[in-house]
């Protein structure tokens, strides 16, 4: 290659180099690769012909020094180029920023959304008209300012760093944000944040496209709060009482101490509802809400379950005060509630589970509160803390409900019967019906464990007209034996609410043949004192038939004597309780005198349950009781040992353990 072919190139290249400098923009990185290559190119070139030159001896000093002159010049008109390059590429990239941001201004104030555009900063450099007209804000007095002027606060302060994260990254961010208007208004907007680009790719702005979505976030908002709400109290329903026992674990994991939920449930609340309509029970649900929440502290969360079922979540509580909370829930439902003019007594029983003893789990935490209150109901506790101890129980409890359906198709429930003394002559004059459910796996299973669940659900009224069938059917048959024989049949408070049970009872005398004196049909007091105008129109078509009325547990249920005048009652059975404990506590000895005077004061009857020693049934005697009950004479049989001891076989006072009495007696 002669030299002058390489001078030629150089300088082609050169202006190559030039022509790519001034289009900029677009080739911004070609062009500085271009000059690099063609001074490279040159660099090399010369040496390449100094070299050869050298050679062939045709190189003298002067022509070198202008060779070499002419290279420097062609660096430095090179260098020249890349620093105007450099100056005219800063100043074109901002006219044409500004460029872009008039043309993305005009597509943007097209636009029927409100629209802002930030630099990388998230100043702004430009909002719409529609914006404008919702936010009050004109474009001169928040231009330059950073977008969050708008922010009402009620962002989460996540959201921003989410989104900041995204556009910074090129993606576009679309989110929910709060503003707040000009004039102090909030709107909820749907934001759709885009990072605009230059032709080389890079971000240059952002665009936020903002829609108002304030109503639908409303409903949704809701929407949300009625799928976490109870739409009756508005209290937290068992979903969010879940997720706030969840955090109040967490905190208590991190701050060492205990939480406590409280299962409470209304007793007998189905037979209000049952009896008095779901209107007066909706109103009793909601005052026992209100009631619940006027005793918690106000950052403690009350919640319904469901039905007549609340929950309470206490935080940062020990065992002593978690009972004594309940304690106090417990009374603040107790207080009498006038509803349309009735005055209704209500109590509840209440489960207590603890955090971390009795687990570190809602789920379980709830379910073993479940399993507390279910046995405070059963032993009419009102309050108990859980114990693992219950747990079988529990279990059981949840099989039993699903086999009381099945139990009853099955007939795996049998009545044993239980004696009852003439205290005066000594001799058994009757028996009390026991219900007993013989369970092919458990066993024998007592009442007190099953009755609850039959109430519950509803199963109790089959059970017991079974039972009355049964009942009357075996006295028929020891009244052949002895004429005056007699039958106390336990009904339960819902059975007052089957209007068709005095027919039901009839019918049975009737058929077998059976007088209606020879029944007495017990109630516990407390049941009779709970639903008075309903239960009273079954208790006075009973009384018509001529069927006695004895009040159960006398003693342990209200205080208010005004019903024994009202009802027609003819006998009170003196609670277990205190006839069990009268010989050692002298409060009790007094209770039961005085039940005994009080019964005879009104013509009533009065038997003692729970006899268990000779000298508490001599006692009862010198106090004129009537009858007695209680395992010093027998406890309850199957009935062909009753069958033995009315026709003299066996001797009642021989005959006191139930299972022995029935493993040996009966085939
Ligand atoms: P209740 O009507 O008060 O029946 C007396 C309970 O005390 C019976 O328990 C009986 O076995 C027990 N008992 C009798 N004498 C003594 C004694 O000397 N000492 C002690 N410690 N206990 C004694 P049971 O059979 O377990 O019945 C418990 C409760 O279940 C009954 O109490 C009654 O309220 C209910 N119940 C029983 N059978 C029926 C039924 O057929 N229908 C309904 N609705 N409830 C029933
Ligand atoms: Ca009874
Ligand atoms: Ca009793």
């Amino acid at each position: 290659m002669d030299l002058t072919s390489i001078l030629w190139f150089s300088v082609l290249l050169q202006v190559f180099a030039a022509i790519m400098a001034l289009r900029l923009i677009p080739f911004t990185g070609k062009a500085i690769a271009w000059i690099i290559l063609s001074m490279a190119f040159i660099l090399m070139a010369s040496r390449r012909a100094i070299s050869l030159l050298r050679q062939e001896g045709i190189v003298d000093g002067e022509w070198l020094t202008a060779m070499t002159t002419e290279i420097v010049a062609l660096v430095i008109s090179l260098l020249i180029v890349v620093g105007v390059f450099m100056i005219r590429g800063v100043f074109l990239k901002k006219t044409l920023d500004e460029d872009e941001l008039r043309k993305l201004s005009q597509v943007v104030e097209q636009t029927s959304s409100s629209t802002i555009i930030t630099d990388l900063e998230g100043n702004i450099e430009y909002v719409n008209q529609k914006f404008t007209e919702i936010t009050g804000y004109e474009l001169d007095e928040i231009k330059g300012k950073p977008t969050n002027f708008l922010n009402s606060g009620k962002t989460r302060p996540e959201v921003f760093v989410n989104m900041w994260k995204t556009i910074q990254a090129g993606r576009v961010w679309i989110g929910e944000f709060c503003n707040e208007c000009k004039n102090g208004t909030l709107r909820w907007e749907k934001a759709r944040v885009s990072p605009v680009r230059d032709g080389e790719e890079k971000i240059t702005h952002y665009v936020a496209v903002l829609e108002d979505v304030t109503e639908q976030r409303a409903q949704r908002e809701a929407l949300e709060y009625m799928a976490m709400h109870d739409s009756l109290t508005d209290l937290p329903n068992r979903a969010l009482f879940y997720d706030r026992v969840y955090q109040a674990i967490l905190g208590a994991e991190h701050n060492k101490s205990s939480v406590a939920v409280l299962l409470m449930d209304l007793n007998h609340f189905k037979v209000i509802n049952d009896t008095l309509g779901h209107h007066i029970g909706d109103q009793i649900l909601k005052e026992v809400a209100n009631r619940l929440l006027r005793t918690v502290k106000t950052y403690d969360t009350v919640a319904r379950m469901g039905g007549d079922e609340f929950l309470v979540l206490l935080s940062d509580v020990q065992h002593e005060q978690a009972s004594r909370i309940a304690k106090r829930l417990s009374e603040a439902v107790q207080e009498p509630f006038v509803i349309a003019g009735h005055n209704f007594d209500i109590d509840m029983s209440i489960g207590i589970a603890m955090y971390p003893q009795n687990g570190d789990d809602p789920d379980v935490l709830i379910q073993r509160s479940d399993v507390a209150m279910y046995s405070a109901k059963s032993r009419s506790t009102g309050i108990a803390m859980y114990d693992p101890d219950l747990d079988d129980y529990s279990v059981g409890r949840l099989e039993l409900l699903g086999e009381v359906r099945n139990a009853l198709e099955a007939e795996q429930f049998c009545v044993h019967y239980q004696p009852r003394m003439d205290l005066f002559t000594m001799e058994m004059e009757g028996v009390e019906a026991l219900v007993r459910w013989m369970h092919p796996k458990r066993g024998i299973i007592y009442p007190d464990n099953f009755i609850p669940i039959l109430e519950e659900t509803g199963h109790i009224t089959v059970l017991t007209r079974w039972i009355i069938k049964k009942a009357i059917e075996q006295l028929a048959l020891w009244r052949n034996l002895n004429p005056e024989f007699i039958m106390s049949i336990n009904i339960s408070t819902r059975d007052l609410c089957d209007q068709k049970l005095s027919e039901y009872i009839a019918e049975n005398l009737k058929f077998f043949d059976v007088p209606p004196s020879a029944i007495i049909l017990e109630i516990t007091e407390s049941s009779l004192m709970q639903y008075s105008r309903y239960t009273y129109s079954t208790i006075d078509s009973l009384d018509e038939l001529g069927i006695k009325l004895a009040i159960d547990d006398f003693g342990t249920g209200y205080s208010s004597l005004q019903y024994l005048k009202v009802l027609p009652v003819s006998e009170l059975k003196i609670d277990k309780s205190f006839v069990m404990n009268m010989l050692d506590d002298e409060d009790d000895a007094v209770i039961v005198r005085s039940t005994i005077d009080l019964g005879h004061n009104l013509g009533l009857d009065v038997v003692a349950e729970g006899v268990e020693d000779e000298e508490t049934s001599k006692i009862l005697q010198i106090l004129n009781c009537n009858h007695a009950q209680g395992y010093h004479f027998s406890k309850a049989v199957e009935e062909g040992v009753i069958t033995k001891m009315i026709t003299g076989e066996n001797n009642i006072f021989k005959l006191q353990n139930e299972e022995e009495i029935n493993n040996s007696q009966v085939s």
